[in-house]
């Protein structure tokens, strides 16, 4: 295929009415119908005058139009400009005003959030098969980049996730997306009998790439979900889903949903094959209470927005200990920048390959800076290969703290204090100090109340070396955390600014 709304064509012939998507609400759609939602669409966005390299702006959350949408610019040879309607007013203001678009639509009919967004922006109603949407008009300046052709094209702009600062415009051709659809597709196994449950956000590229991207090229069911609930994945999972990809926190919160109705592990009416989990961090402690929640193994894959979400991926059996990221993906290069200055094995993780971005979206000395000459991705994270091939992630290089010349990895901190079962997760950061950094940890409890920082701090000097002791550990209702569930941990300091002195 060139490009990506062409994954379609051999399922709509093959099985026009085999269920491609079900929609929020139930509604299952067949590809015939799925493809016909996105002629619509693409006849909707031509009205508009969206043409070649012109960006369309979708304010929304997972749900049939936010797919057919994204598939519709791509016939236009447009680009997709997908945004969690999650986002503040001021943030989705950030990305219109950086990205440009044509138009921009919001999917008001399963979000709160987009229909607030839409009243704001005086968006007018745009009803289409997919759903009822709103529209408004963009500022739509011509492209600044000649519009390539074929598989080249950018088809995606993704804003990354901000998690150490300023979210940075990140296009993805239809030749990324392709790859990385065949990536996980083969890594997963998938078949047109699978049945995905579609809970990682498709304005994120973990869910547009390895969750959207995959079932369309495979033909299997992929279940949209719009915001995550622990309570409707647990009702799925019983109902025939047969693959379900997740962040680490969507795994903490179903089996903190079964445990409170009573069930220590997954039913025998569950069909569940494959689960995952990335995008963030595994926690060693809660991947053995999940593998033994879900009676399968717990596979870790790791990426980035820019790498099209897969980098590398695990194939465990259930019980491995292991907690690597697994070992590169199949056409994927991995190496190591150990200039760095971590341990001697530790360096700075590279990634060339099909999966790697066109760049960053008008901002060529970012682009420069991010891709080596020779085609390396900069990934900003520390990692270590093993003896048998696999990478593993020990932390970002910006996060790294130095205390007293020593290396902490924030990581390791925060998989010291999750394993205290009064602590739903952490985060752990680095505070200058004196000349020198002092560890602060922030921890959540399961409930309020459920521990002090004086007993985690007795709990983590069993586990840790001194200089790897937090100096300081706050327990705090909740951390700050982005719409896909990874805490934000630039945002940690100003959130608790009234804790810190
Ligand atoms: P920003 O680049 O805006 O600061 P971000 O890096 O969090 O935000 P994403 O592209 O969503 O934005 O996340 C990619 C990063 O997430 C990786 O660079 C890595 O640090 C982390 N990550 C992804 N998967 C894993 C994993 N399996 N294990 C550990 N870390 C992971
Ligand atoms: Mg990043």
């Amino acid at each position: 295929i060139t490009r990506i709304h062409e994954m379609l064509a051999p399922h709509v012939a093959a099985r026009p009415d085999a269920c491609a998507v079900i929609d929020i609400g139930g509604a299952a759609i067949g590809w015939r119908d799925y493809d016909a939602c996105i002629a619509e669409a693409a006849g909707m966005l031509a009205d508009e005058g969206v043409g070649p390299g012109d960006r369309v702006l979708i304010v929304a959350e997972n749900c049939l139009a936010l797919a057919a949408l994204i598939f519709a610019a791509s016939r236009l040879d447009a680009v997709a400009v997908p945004v969690n309607a999650r986002l503040t007013a001021a943030e989705i203001d950030r990305v219109a005003q950086h990205a440009d678009p044509r138009c921009i639509l919001y999917a008001a009919h399963v979000s709160t959030d987009a229909a607030a967004h839409a009243e704001a922006a005086g968006a007018r109603p745009c009803p289409l098969r997919a759903g009822e949407l709103r529209l408004s008009p963009g500022t739509g300046a011509a492209s600044p980049d000649p519009v390539a052709e074929g598989p080249e094209q950018v088809a995606a702009m993704l804003y990354t996730t901000g998690t150490t600062g300023t979210p940075k415009g990140v296009m993805l051709s239809h030749a990324n997306l392709a790859f990385a659809a065949g990536a996980s597709r083969d890594l997963r196994a998938l078949t047109p009998d699978d049945h995905v449950y579609g809970a990682l956000p498709m304005t994120h590229v973990f869910g547009l790439a390895s969750m959207l991207m995959a079932s369309a090229l495979t033909g299997c069911t992929v279940e949209f979900s719009a915001r995550f609930s622990a309570e409707a994945l647990f009702a799925a999972l019983s109902r025939g889903v047969t693959v379900f990809p997740g962040v680490p926190q969507m795994h903490a919160l179903l089996m903190a949903h079964a445990a409170t109705a009573g069930h220590d592990r997954l039913g025998p009416e569950a069909r569940l094959r494959y689960v995952s989990s990335g995008a963030a961090p595994l926690d060693p402690a809660w991947k053995r209470k999940a593998e033994a929640f879900y009676g399968l193994p717990l596979q870790n894959g790791y990426g980035m927005t820019e790498t099209t979400a897969g980098v590398s991926g695990t194939r465990n059996a259930i019980g491995d200990p292991d907690i690597s990221v697994g070992p590169p993906l199949p056409g994927v290069e991995v190496t190591l920048d150990d200039s760095v200055g971590a341990e001697p094995d530790v360096g700075e993780v590279l990634t060339r390959g099909p999966h790697v971005m066109k760049g960053y979206y008008r901002a060529p000395e970012a682009t420069a800076a991010a891709i080596t000459p020779e085609g390396f991705m900069r990934t900003g994270d520390l990692g270590r290969i093993d003896a048998g091939g696999r990478l593993h992630i020990v932390g970002r290089a910006k996060e790294l703290i130095i205390r007293g010349g020593f290396n902490v990895y924030p990581p390791e901190v925060e998989a010291a204090l999750n394993d205290h079962p009064a602590v739903v997760q952490s985060a752990v950061i680095g505070r200058a100090a004196d000349g020198d950094e002092e560890v602060l940890a922030f921890c959540q409890p399961v409930a309020p109340g459920a521990v002090t920082s004086g007993e985690l701090a007795r709990f983590a000097a069993d586990r840790l070396a001194g200089y790897k002791r937090p100096g300081r550990i706050f327990v705090v209702e909740a951390l700050p955390a982005a719409s896909t569930g990874k805490i934000l941990k630039h945002a940690l300091m100003t959130h608790f600014a009234d804790l810190l002195d």
